[in-house]
């Protein structure tokens, strides 16, 4: 990397990575120190749930389980006329 970029990230604004954030592709090492190159406060990124720039981890989606028996429906389907 050029030394010109890697002066932005040595400059004190970027805040080293965190345990949480080891894996992501985001991640640079300039002098040795882990720092993200998306977020400069991963920390603070992490405080409200997953980090949304995270690329080895997703939030779980949940979804619905409702099941609906198909034939039950069709009865009361049947039944509102
Ligand atoms: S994108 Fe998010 S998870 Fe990845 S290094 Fe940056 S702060 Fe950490």
């Amino acid at each position: 990397m050029a030394t010109a970029e890697n002066q932005i990230y040595t400059s004190g604004i970027f805040n080293p990575i965190i345990e949480k954030c080891e894996g992501c592709e985001r991640i640079i090492e300039v002098e040795s120190q882990k720092i993200c190159k998306t977020y400069i406060n991963p920390e603070a990124k992490w405080k409200l749930g997953i980090c949304n720039f995270a690329s080895h981890v997703k939030p779980e989606i949940t979804t619905s389980k409702i099941k609906i028996n198909p034939l039950k429906a069709s009865k009361r389907a049947m039944g509102k006329k």
